[in-house]
């Protein structure tokens, strides 16, 4: 029997940078999800979700995505992707144990990914890089399961390390871990409120992002810095200069971070996740009232150093950086004044930040 583990992550700068092609930092988190299996000596695939009390058998030389059981494509579209770079894989059995909430944009897809993989390499006797992995992994789930998503969720899982930051370079496909300040923890607060978003609107900031940068002649808005955006205004409708004002200000917030960082400074980087959070609301109008309401109770709990929303936004949850010895009082404060302000439960998961996939 193997074990192989890969957590789940969330995003501390850099908001709606990955597609046009920017930079951001994220943590790994001590939650995620754990896979127990070996060899079945055979084609045959058996698969167990605890989490879900579903359980599916499928012949791994005849790869097809699952219909009825929607979940075994993480693992599936991993293998898949393993033998299409030849690699040698064939039958396993894997059971999935995990304390990652599923679709609360902790990214518990990414983390079954990697830790498809990490067992892959064990019960296979493979040596892949973690720069291999993650990719591989952002591949199963853009093709086998069939979801967009960037670089970033598998990369945090794969390269996360204990008290660090990870920081991703979107064009580059580069990782480096930032050393992060102790005597902190983070705290994610999920707003309980349903999504706000309507389902153009993701694809309609996205397009008006593509539409600054070509009026500007840039290649992408990694190209663009704020001096340029401000002598290019003249030129933009309204809505996409406000939306490249938050993604060209969240790449030079990610650099500052690192800056700060760098000198143990993290009051100054909790600064910058408020300036993030605020730019969110007012630019790139991705905030909702909840994530307001929270981000502004945070604000005033003493211990908080700084909070945002994490993710696309439009509902989902906020990432607030807390003071060690603080953390219990402030999760307490913020779920119950929230309670008291809007008439949602909040969840709040108090996370450190960990070591990546082993
Ligand atoms: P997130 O990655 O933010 O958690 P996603 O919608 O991308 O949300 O991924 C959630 C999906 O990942 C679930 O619907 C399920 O298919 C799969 N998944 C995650 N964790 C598990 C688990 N423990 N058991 C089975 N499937 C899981
Ligand atoms: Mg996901």
């Amino acid at each position: 029997m193997q074990t192989s583990y890969a957590p789940g992550r969330v995003e501390l700068l850099g908001n709606h940078t990955d597609y046009n092609e920017g930079v951001v930092l994220s943590a790994a988190i001590d939650r995620g999800v754990t896979l127990t299996g070996e060899l079945t000596h055979s084609s045959r695939v058996s698969l167990r979700s605890s989490t879900l009390g579903e359980a599916v058998e499928i012949d791994s030389a005849a790869l097809v995505r699952c219909k009825e059981n929607e979940w075994a494509n993480y693992l599936l579209g991993v293998l898949d992707v393993f033998k299409k770079n030849g690699l040698p894989v064939g039958g396993f059995t894997a059971q999935i144990q995990s304390d990652l909430p599923l679709g609360a944009g902790l990214s518990s897809s990414a983390a079954l990914e990697v830790s498809t993989a990490m067992l892959l390499q064990k019960l296979f006797g493979l040596n892949l890089d973690r720069l291999q992995i993650a990719k591989m992994c952002r591949r199963a789930e853009n093709e086998f399961v069939g979801v967009n998503c960037g670089l970033l969720d598998q990369a945090s899982s794969a390269f996360g390390k204990k008290g660090h930051a990870i920081f991703l370079d979107c064009r580059a496909e580069t990782v480096e871990t930032i050393p992060f300040p102790d005597g902190v923890k983070l705290l994610i607060t999920q707003c309980g409120a349903p999504h706000r978003l309507s389902g153009g609107e993701y694809n309609e900031h996205r397009l008006q992002c593509f539409d600054a940068a070509a009026r500007l002649g840039a290649k992408a808005l990694r190209d663009v810095t704020s001096a340029q955006l401000e002598a290019g205004k003249a030129n933009l409708p309204e809505l996409s200069y406000k939306r490249a004002l938050h993604v060209v200000g969240e790449n030079e917030r990610v650099l500052q971070g690192i800056g700060l960082l760098k000198n143990g400074n993290v009051k100054g980087f909790g600064q910058l996740m408020f300036a993030s959070h605020e730019s969110s609301r007012r630019h790139f109008e991705n905030s909702t009232p909840e994530l307001d309401t929270l981000v502004e109770i945070a604000r005033g709990l003493p211990g908080v150093l700084g909070s945002r929303l994490a993710g696309g936004g439009f509902g989902g949850a906020t990432v607030t950086l807390i003071e060690r010895d603080k953390a219990a009082s402030i999760s307490d404060a913020l779920v119950s004044k929230y309670y008291d302000q809007t008439g949602h439960l909040a969840v709040a998961h108090l996370c450190e930040i960990a070591d990546g996939a082993r």
